[in-house]
C-alpha cells in the first residue's frame, strides 16, 4: 500500500501562506505514531506552539480526510525526549475518560478580565463559587462564541476544588457520549453516581442537546436529582433557553429557574484590557500603538484576538525583530484577505439555515415568509462583509434578479444592527462560527 502522504494532505486544507510559512516544517514520525498518537517534530518552539494552537483540529481533520483515524496530535520540538507511547496513550485515556475533570488550570476568575460586557455572568460566576447551590440555581450563561463562557465555567470549576468541593465540568457532547457509552456497556448506575453525587455540574455548549431527545430526558433526572439535593449547576450556550430549538419545554423552563446572565462583545477598553493580560501572560511585549491597532481592528471574538496575539509573536520570532505596527498590520491584512478566499457562499448559507432553522434550499427559493426573508437577509450581509464576492454575484447565486435588492438588504441588516441588540448578537455569532468554521 502507497505511504499516507498526511503533509500534502494538509498542504490541500490549509492556506498557501501558513503552509509555506509554517506547517511544511513539519516532519511526520510514521515510526513514533500509530492510529492513536501522530508525532510530527518541527524545529523551532514557536512555530510548534502556533501550529499546536491553530491547527491541531485541522491536522486531526487531515487524518480522517486520510484513513479515517482521529489520532491525538503530538508537536514536540526535534531532539526533544519522546514521551514513551504508554505515557501517551494514558495521558490521552485520562484526557478523553469520563472520570476526569478537564479543568484548564490557566482558566481563573484571576486571569478573566471584567468589564461591563461580561460584569453580570462573571459577578454570578464567582457568586455561584461561594456559594454553591444556594443562590442561583442554575446558572445560565449565554453569548457569542469566542467570549468567554468556558473560561468562565471552569474558573468556578478551578475555584470550587480549591475548596474541596467535587466538581464535574463536560461539555454536553461528552455528557451525551458518556451516556451513550454506559447505555452500550449496561453501566447505567456509574454514570448516575457519577453524575448525580457531584458539589457542582458544569455543562459547557448546553445549546448542543437540541434534538438529542433520550439524552435530554436522562439530563432531565440528573437535574431534578442534583437541583432537590441543593448542587450547583452550572451551563453555559451560544443562545438562551428559550432560542435553543428542539429542546423540550420541561428543560427550557428549569433552566430559566435560577439566573441567566449573559456576556456581551467587549468594548475598545476591555478588550485592550484582555489584549494587555494575555501577551503578559504569555511574555509577549508589545507597544501601546499594536495594542490600539489590534483591538480596533479585531472586533468579535477574543478567541480570534489570542490567536492573532500567537501568530504576530511566532512571526517576529522567525524574523528575528520586534513586533511593531507594520508587523502587525501586515499580518491582520493578510489574515483577513486569506479568510476571505477562503470562505464560500454555500457555505455561509449551511451555517445560516442551521443556526435559523430553516432548509438550505428555503434561502435560494421564492419564499417571503418573515422567517426565511430574515434568513435571506443574513446571508447576504454575510456574504458582503465576508467574502469578496459583488453584489451582483450574490444576486446570482441566490437567484435574485438584480443587485438592487442586494443592497437594500445590506442597508436593512445594517439598521437592524444598530437597533436591535439581538440582532447584532445573531449577527456575530454567526460570524464567528463562519470564521473558525464551526458547522
Ligand atoms: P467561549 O466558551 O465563549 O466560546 P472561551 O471561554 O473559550 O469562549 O474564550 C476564548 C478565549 O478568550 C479563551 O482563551 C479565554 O481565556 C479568552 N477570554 C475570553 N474572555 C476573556 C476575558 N474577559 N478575560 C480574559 N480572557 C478571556
Ligand atoms: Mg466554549
Amino acid at each position: 500500500m502507497a505511504q499516507p502522504d498526511i503533509l500534502s494532505i494538509l498542504k490541500q486544507e490549509t492556506t498557501a501562506t501558513d503552509y509555506d510559512r509554517f506547517l511544511k516544517q513539519l516532519s511526520y514520525k510514521k515510526n513514533m505514531s500509530d492510529e492513536n498518537i501522530a508525532v510530527f517534530e518541527v524545529q523551532n518552539k514557536y512555530i510548534a506552539s502556533w501550529i499546536k494552537t491553530k491547527y491541531t483540529n485541522t491536522i486531526q481533520h487531515c487524518f480522517e480526510l486520510l484513513n479515517g483515524s482521529k489520532p491525538k496530535i503530538e508537536i514536540k520540538l526535534t531532539g526533544e525526549k519522546q514521551k514513551s507511547k504508554k505515557e501517551l496513550i494514558s495521558e490521552q485515556e485520562k484526557n478523553s475518560s469520563s472520570e476526569s475533570t478537564m479543568l484548564n488550570p490557566s482558566y481563573t476568575f484571576d486571569s478573566f478580565v471584567l468589564g461591563p460586557s461580561n460584569q453580570m455572568a462573571y459577578n454570578a460566576s464567582l457568586a455561584v463559587s461561594k456559594k454553591p447551590g444556594i443562590l442561583y440555581n442554575p446558572l445560565f450563561i449565554y453569548g457569542g462564541t469566542g467570549l468567554g463562557k468556558t473560561h468562565l465555567l471552569q474558573s468556578i470549576g478551578n475555584y470550587a476544588i480549591e475548596q474541596g468541593k467535587t466538581v464535574i465540568y463536560v461539555t454536553i457532547e461528552q455528557f451525551m457520549n458518556d451516556f451513550t457509552f454506559s447505555i452500550k456497556n449496561k453501566n447505567m448506575e456509574h454514570f448516575r453516581t457519577k453524575y448525580r453525587k457531584c458539589d457542582i455540574l458544569l455543562i459547557d455548549d448546553i445549546q448542543f442537546l437540541s434534538g438529542k431527545e433520550q439524552t435530554q430526558e436522562e439530563f432531565f433526572h440528573t437535574f431534578n436529582e442534583l437541583h432537590n439535593a441543593k448542587k450547583q449547576i452550572v451551563m453555559t450556550s451560544d443562545r438562551l433557553p428559550s432560542q435553543i430549538a428542539g429542546l423540550v419545554d420541561r428543560l427550557k423552563s428549569r433552566f430559566e429557574w435560577g439566573l441567566t446572565a449573559d456576556i456581551q462583545i467587549p468594548g475598545l477598553e476591555t478588550k485592550i484590557a484582555i489584549i494587555e493580560k494575555k501577551s503578559e501572560l504569555n511574555g509577549i511585549v508589545l507597544t501601546r500603538d499594536v495594542i490600539n491597532y489590534i483591538a480596533t481592528n479585531l472586533d468579535s471574538s477574543i478567541r480570534e484576538i489570542e490567536g492573532v496575539l500567537i501568530r504576530i509573536n511566532a512571526s517576529a520570532n522567525l524574523l528575528n525583530q520586534e513586533i511593531n505596527l507594520e508587523l502587525a498590520q501586515s499580518l491582520l491584512k493578510e489574515q483577513i484577505k486569506e479568510q476571505k478566499e477562503n470562505i464560500k457562499l454555500p457555505d455561509i448559507i449551511t451555517v445560516v439555515a442551521s443556526e435559523l432553522n430553516i432548509k438550505p434550499s428555503d434561502i435560494k427559493s421564492k419564499k417571503r415568509t418573515a422567517t426565511v426573508a430574515n434568513a435571506r437577509r443574513v446571508v447576504i450581509y454575510l456574504a458582503r462583509e465576508l467574502t469578496h464576492n459583488s453584489m451582483p454575484d450574490i444576486a446570482k447565486f441566490l437567484g435574485m434578479k438584480d443587485h438592487s435588492s442586494i443592497s437594500h438588504n445590506i442597508k436593512k441588516a445594517n439598521e437592524l444592527i444598530e437597533k436591535d441588540e439581538n440582532f447584532k448578537l445573531i449577527i456575530e455569532n454567526l460570524k464567528n462560527k463562519i470564521i473558525n468554521k464551526e458547522w
